[in-house]
């Protein structure tokens, strides 16, 4: 007997037929699960994680303009001007077309953590309105603009309360926001009474008080609920926040549980920007003060008493319960199915999941993208499934909260598929058709499921092999086989780490036998890399591989991946240890002093005259239009004016960047058309004060 699974759902069913799956079907589910439970936790590897253990208390100050006076001191452009009397004004066009409005630099008066606005809107026909932030630490040198949505609110007569995403602002002293409207005519958009606040969960979060933790990692498979769902008292909730009265027999609860079987599961992407990704302790505080922002906004400015999505997916790939439910206080996470604010008129009999971050620009992170695949494969066969399972390829019919009712919606979609906003950015919507495949490749039978994904880094393609194991207790003996196709040539292979495990390469197939799982002990899943470079005349995408698993216990079969190439953006990063070249004169020390940085370390220079250079070179492998980005670690000592240049396809450009803010995240630094081959960025000491060389990352734009 022997077994084929085919990873692509259709062809699956066409060679599979119920005989020769049956047998393990009748193996006892329970018992299989309970092994596993036992298996993972006595085996898996342990990671620290952070935990607060207080509750965070989020400050918050709001600015309102609201009255002529308020807008005065702003900049008009275009045919925008302002209308209406001295007490409620409105920023309105004179004639269709276009123009804007930009504030006046508002001192926030607290170290924000992010910033949110709200505002009264009339609408009419044919309009826009589009409503951007920016932030200043010191109020001299500003971020990009960034433009925030609206993602709530309230009717006010004929107009409407506009509630906005939050964005991630990470130590901002100063704000200000720009409102373009434009009209083809002939009705005019209006914008009035806006508010701007201004939250900080950093400060406040007791450091002090946080310890490390060990938890099982990898511990989540279908029907088994993630290991280490962080809780709402691991994230410090204030859940005073929650109720009318702090204390006392009047205290009311604002927003009181409902509990509802769910049917749907509803993806959303928190808007802001992608701050970082990765399980470190720095990335660990950047997602608990978010979950704690978004918690207040939610509660107190936008008056809801609790955080309006069910679970989030932090920057740190690590799961966030959030709504609330009925019953102890610090229970379980995730118990019932609570009613929760995150699609309106769909949060009846759903569970809205938001990942950190934005989704519209940028392709989501393998560590966010991989623990929304777990809650979600877990969710489908949990006890908050309505009927014990939610189907994640079917569609059904849903009742909406105003009782009309909408036909043949999927059990798993995107906030955008419901209500009209970017939510949850392109990059992710564009996903959920393979997160549904996914999710019931997870849960179904086949013991042994195989994932290729191919990504562009420097000059060469990595393939990454994705391999889950099931039922590890059943299916010991793995052969990983990838196949290099014969428009590439083979560069390198490893499982692990690079350097690491290189499997064997026949002149066409890289295999890596895995008798025991050895390679990565512990873990359901495997990845085995394998890097190929496009023969002279292929281009990458072109290139496309496959590869398969054949195990034989319990007996023989084969998985195989669907074929892959790398049509993703290009994306190329350098630093110092691993991935690109770099080059330095003069003597720049590895420090390690500010947290946040790239990789494992960064390098400083004193300010100098601009002789001792640092040089970030990466192999490009196709040419394009690319935008560059810096990493650094921001602190007082810093250069207000670290002096980069790019060089491009058209010569060298200058770009001066404060190194004192917007440290630990990718800040652009331009975008230029590139040749295939080295793309090259230098930072010199030429600087008012100490420049920091990390990282530098090419991202491609299409
Ligand atoms: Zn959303």
């Amino acid at each position: 007997m022997s077994w084929i699974f085919l990873a692509q759902q259709r062809v699956y069913f066409l060679v599979i037929n119920g005989d020769l799956s049956m047998p393990y079907r009748k193996v006892g589910l329970a018992l299989i699960l309970a092994t596993l439970i036992v298996f993972l936790v006595s085996l898996s590897p342990v990671v620290p994680v952070l935990e607060s253990t207080s509750v965070v208390r989020t400050q918050m100050r709001r600015v309102d303009h609201e009255r002529r006076a308020d807008f005065a001191a702003g900049q008009f452009d275009g045919g925008l001007v302002l209308a209406g009397d001295a007490d409620s004004p409105a920023l309105t066009l004179s004639w269709p077309g276009e123009g804007s409005y930009t504030s006046p630099a508002v001192h926030l008066d607290l170290t924000a953590s992010s910033l949110a606005a709200h505002w009264t809107l009339s609408r009419a026909p044919e309009t826009d309105v589009a409503f951007a932030l920016r932030t200043s630490p010191e109020g001299v040198v500003w971020s990009p603009w960034y433009e925030i949505e609206g993602e709530g609110g309230s009717a006010l007569g004929d107009r409407e309360k506009v509630f906005s995403t939050l964005a991630f602002v990470d130590g901002a002293h100063y704000a200000q926001y720009r409102i373009t409207l434009s009209a083809a005519g002939p009705g005019l958009p209006s914008v009035s009474a806006v508010s701007l606040f201004a939250i900080d969960s950093t400060s406040s979060t007791p450091t002090a008080e946080v310890r490390l933790q060990l938890v099982p990692k990898g511990a989540a498979l279908a029907a088994i609920k993630p290991v280490g769902i962080v809780s709402r008292k691991q994230w410090g909730a204030d859940e005073s926040l929650r109720f009318a009265a702090a204390a006392g027999p009047d205290r009311e609860d604002i927003w009181p549980e409902e509990v509802q079987d769910v049917e749907k599961i509803v993806i959303h992407h928190t808007a802001g920007p992608n701050v970082c990704s990765s399980i470190e302790e720095y990335c660990q505080r950047q997602s608990v003060a978010a979950i704690n922002d978004i918690y207040y906004y939610h509660s107190v400015v936008n008056g809801w008493g609790d955080i309006g999505y069910n679970s989030l997916i932090g920057y740190d790939g690590r799961i966030y319960e959030g709504r609330h439910g009925p019953g102890p206080v610090d229970g379980e996470p995730l118990e019932q199915p609570v009613v929760a604010g995150h699609a309106l008129g769909y949060n009846q009999r759903t569970h809205g999941v938001a990942l950190m971050g934005n989704y519209e620009n940028e392709p989501v992170p393998d560590l966010e993208y991989d623990a929304l695949e777990k809650l979600v494969s877990w969710l489908v066969k949990s006890k908050l499934a309505a009927g014990g399972e939610i189907d994640p390829l079917a569609f059904s019919g849903y009742r909406l909260t105003d009782g009309s009712s909408r036909p043949a919606l999927p059990n798993i979609i995107g906030h955008r598929d419901v209500n009209d906003t970017e939510c949850p950015g392109e990059f992710l919507y564009q996903r959920i058709s393979h997160l549904r495949e996914r999710i019931q490749r997870l849960i179904e039978w086949p013991p042994v499921n195989v994932e290729l994904r191919a990504q562009p880094e420097n000059d060469a393609i990595s393939y990454r092999i994705l391999v889950d194991n099931h039922e590890p207790e059943l299916v010991k003996r793995l052969t990983v086989k990838g196949v290099v196709p014969p428009n590439a040539e083979y560069v390198d292979s490893w499982a692990g780490s690079p350097g690491q495990n290189r499997g064997n390469f026949d002149g066409s197939v890289v295999t890596w036998v895995d008798p025991d799982g050895k390679l990565s002990p512990g873990q359901d899943r495997r990845e085995y890399v394998f890097a190929v470079r496009p023969r002279p005349g292929a281009s990458r995408i072109d290139v496309r591989a496959t590869a398969w698993v054949e195990f034989a216990e319990p007996a023989p079969g084969i998985a195989m991946s669907e074929t892959a190439s790398a049509d993703g953006p290009i994306e190329a990063i350098a630093h110092r240890v691993a991935g690109g070249r770099v080059a330095w004169e003069g003597d720049w020390p590895v420090s390690r002093n500010v947290n946040g940085y790239y990789g494992d370390s960064y390098q400083v220079h004193s300010a100098g005259d601009g002789t001792a250079t640092y040089t970030w070179e990466v192999d490009l492998i196709e040419a394009g239009q690319f935008e560059v980005f810096g990493w650094w670690t921001s602190a007082a000592d810093r250069s207000t004016n670290a002096p980069y240049t790019v060089y491009a396809r058209d010569g060298a450009h200058p770009v001066r960047v404060s190194q004192q803010s917007q440290g630990a995240r990718w800040v652009s630094l331009g975008t230029y058309y590139f040749d295939k081959g080295p793309g090259r960025v230098r930072l010199s000491d030429d600087a008012d004060g100490v420049v920091i060389a990390d990282a530098v990352r090419f991202r491609e734009k299409r």
